[in-house]
This record gives structure tokens, sequence and C-alpha cells, in this order.
């Protein structure tokens, strides 16, 4: 663990395997960003919020339905459990935090450490909304509204006296997982994010950053779309469009050693999702 302040209230944790966590401390408790999804680092960071305030968790925000995210949510189950219609949907469905679907493939986890992800009980959102919701907690306020783009369950989080954001995964400075993506909804997302008002950004993965990394990454994305628009304009089929954009991989360092593979497979299937949305009729 190493917790970073990230403005007056809020404080993010970057170094967990899988994805980055938010504490909010409020005088009327504390809010928390996502809940993890290895065992171990679930009760770390449980342990590390007890320590950044004593008024308790007054509740939970998910960004979305992806196992990383919410797996976590059981600790806190009593309490109440913030997030967006659709991640409520997503997760009520066999495998809808995708965990199996991921860990399995994981080649730096023993089958130990999968199997304790696998047994983890799922505790769903008890509180969800479609469009957005506000929430007043006495110096503190939060605006959370549905972001879509990355997953139709993705949400944003604003601490409006921080100015800080959390994006979940529809904006990470780093490869992002897109095989849920709606790709023409995410970018229109991210160009209204460079107007916003913010002084930091704490993304679903990777480092707290600012606008800088947004715009390189809607660059990523920018590219993706415009090349594929162009080929299958020009009449190239789906999977010639998918060998053509494969360069993009390299756009970003593959960092994880762990997750190379599936992030090589899962660059080719969003390429055909891109496609397959390029040609919709
Ligand atoms: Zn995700």
């Amino acid at each position: 663990m190493s917790i970073e302040k990230v403005g007056r209230h809020t404080y993010a944790d970057i170094a967990y395997n899988g994805a980055n966590v938010g504490c909010i401390i409020t005088e009327q408790g504390m809010v928390l960003i996502d809940t993890l999804f290895v065992p171990e680092e679930i009760l770390d960071w449980d342990r590390q919020i007890k320590k950044l305030g004593d008024k308790g968790v007054r509740c939970v925000i998910n960004t979305h339905h992806h196992f990383d995210h919410v797996l976590g949510n059981y600790l806190y189950k009593d309490g109440a459990i913030i997030a967006h219609e659709n991640c409520y949907r997503e997760l009520i469905k066999p495998d809808g935090a995708m965990t199996r679907y991921f860990v399995t493939r994981r080649e730096d986890f023993t089958q130990d450490i999968k199997e304790s992800v696998y047994r983890l009980p799922l505790a769903l959102p008890n509180i969800t909304f479609q469009d957005r919701l506000s929430l007043h907690l006495g110096d503190v306020n939060l605006e959370v509204w549905h972001a879509g783009g990355h997953t139709d369950s993705s949400i944003y989080i604003y601490v409006v006296e921080d100015k800080v954001l959390f994006t979940g995964d529809s904006f990470q400075p780093c490869h992002p997982y897109m095989g849920q993506a709606h790709f023409r909804e995410w970018l229109r997302l991210l160009n209204a994010t460079l107007k916003m008002d913010v002084a930091a950004i704490v993304p679903g993965h990777h480092v707290v950053c600012g606008k800088t990394e947004l715009k390189q990454f809607i660059r990523f994305l920018r590219q993706m779309w415009n090349r594929a628009k162009k080929l299958a304009e020009a009449g190239a089929r789906r999977d010639e469009v998918i060998t053509q954009l494969r360069d993009l991989i390299n756009y970003y360092p593959l960092a994880n050693p762990g997750e190379i593979n599936i992030q090589k497979y899962e660059f080719d299937f969003a390429v055909g999702r891109l496609y397959d949305e390029l040609t919709a009729k």
C-alpha cells in the first residue's frame, strides 16, 4: 500500500494489484471508491482507511461492474453500496463481474490465489441511479454521474471541494480493457472531460494524473477510431482491420507480464468491436 493525498479530503492508493482505490474523508464518514479483488489487498486497504478517519465508512461507490473494482464490496455489505443501475444489472448475471473470464488467464497468479478470488462473496450495489446523483456529506459534496465509454455501467465521481475526478476505467493512462466499450460515446465523454475544472484525476488504473495524460489517452482512442474508420470505408474486412491496427498495442507499454497475452488478445477483440460499431447500420 502507499496512500497518496490527492486533495484536502481525498486519498487514493494506486499500488494495489489490479485497480486503484479512493477514500474521501467527510464530516459524515468515509466514502470509498471501489474495493479491489485480491483477498489480502481488500483487507489491507480496510486497515489503511481505518487509520485515515475514525467516523467509519459512510458508503462505497463502485465506478463500474468489473471484478477488480467490486469484489471487496462484501466487507461493507451492511452499509450503502452505490453504483449505476447497469452495474447492478451486470453483477446479477453469472460471472457478471467477469472474474473468471480474467482471473483464470492471469499467468502471474497461483492456483491458490485464483481459488481465493473465486470464493469471495459478491455484495451487490444496494443503491443505484440512472443519470446522476449528488451526495452532500457536511463539508464535502460529491457529484456522481453516468459516464459510459468503457462500459455501460461506468460512472464518474467528482469531489467538488477538491476538484478531484475519479474516472474508473473510462480513463486510464495505460492500456484499457475495451471489450465492452462504446467508442463513439467514449470519445465524446473524454472530450467533455477535457473541459472540466479538475485539479487531479484518479483513473481506474495506473498513476494519479491530469489533462496531459488525458489528452494522450484521447489521441490513442482517436487513432484507433480514425484508422479503423478509414479502412472500413475503403472496404477492408473485419480481420484486415484487426491486423492493420495491431501496431497500436505499442502505444502504451505492456507493463504487467501476467497480462501481456490477455492484452494482445483483448486488443484484437476490441478492434473487432470497434469495426462492428463503425459498420453497424
Ligand atoms: Zn474495467
